[in-house]
């Protein structure tokens, strides 16, 4: 999609650190990585997010778990534990608009990440 940076990306305009290439899904290094291994999967084809995505995509959607599952056992978390996060939307902070799964382990993770508040 035009001016979509990870399409940029899936594209090779925009330069990264490839960790895993399938014909239908990339994974590259977080360009500001928030723990050891923290890796973003994403499908080549744009998709706003996770929002935008149903049951007629399911062959994607299991490629995509394929490729989560194959990045933690390239970068060697699939024992130690990982987790897999994707945000939907502003109030989960998600600044690019291209459906992405963050995969990120090699340390302890603290649950919840950040605040406890159950309500306004
Ligand atoms: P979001 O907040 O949308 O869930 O996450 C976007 C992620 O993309 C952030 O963790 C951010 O560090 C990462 N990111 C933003 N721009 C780039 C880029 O140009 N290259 C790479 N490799 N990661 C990026
Ligand atoms: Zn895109």
């Amino acid at each position: 999609m035009e001016g979509c940076l990870f399409c940029g990306i899936v594209a090779g305009d925009v330069p990264s650190t490839a960790v895993l290439d399938t014909e239908t899904c990339y994974a590259f290094r977080d360009i500001n990585p928030a723990a050891p291994v923290h890796v973003l999967v994403i499908p080549k084809e744009h998709i706003d997010s996770l929002e935008a995505v149903g049951s007629s995509q399911a062959v994607l959607l299991g490629d995509l778990i394929d490729a989560i599952r194959a990045v933690a056992a390239k970068e060697d978390v699939a024992e130690s534990g990982y987790r897999v996060v994707t945000n939907i939307g502003e109030d989960a902070g998600q600044l690019v608009k291209h459906l992405h799964f963050h995969v990120m382990g090699g340390r302890s993770l603290r649950w919840p990440p950040k605040g406890s508040e159950a309500g306004g």
